[in-house]
């Protein structure tokens, strides 16, 4: 099983990882906002200035699936390449202790994106695991 280091909930001892406000307001009824700003529980597996990990709410599809957020609200990729650019830097050093692993963003219900806020989950990975990309085709595309 990936280990990012120490595995906590957030509490009022662990002040480093504790979600700090954004840098602009909350977007209203934007359920990773509401963790950011510590008003929704999530556990917190890295914290950074400018994002959190934290693990899917429903455990996610390996050992290890972790999301990482921007603490500041975009909607998805396109919408401030900066911070995207910080988010997948802070994926990346993730990464780099995963080893094998799929770093994937989307944008846009027809590209399977259900919170419009931009989140990069970082999916562990093992020969032979099984798990499909989302974009593999069932059948060839017909042209
Ligand atoms: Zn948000």
């Amino acid at each position: 099983m990936v280990s990012y280091g120490e595995s906590r909930e957030v509490t009022d001892e662990a002040a480093d990882a504790r979600p700090r406000p954004p840098r602009t307001a909350p977007r209203p009824g934007c359920p990773f906002c509401l963790i950011v700003c510590g008003r929704a529980p999530a556990t917190v597996l890295r914290a950074w200035p400018d994002a959190l990990a934290i693990r899917p709410r429903h455990g996610g599809v390996t050992a290890g699936h972790v999301l990482v957020i921007p603490r500041v609200h975009v909607a998805d990729v396109a919408e401030d390449p900066v911070v995207s650019a910080a988010t997948m830097l802070r994926a990346a050093e993730l990464a780099a202790e995963a080893g094998d692993c799929n770093v994937i963003t989307s944008r846009g219900p027809a590209a399977t994106q259900t919170v419009r806020h931009l989140h990069l989950h970082l999916v562990p990975r093992a020969e032979g695991d099984g798990l499909l990309l989302p974009w593999t085709a069932a059948r060839p595309a017909e042209r």
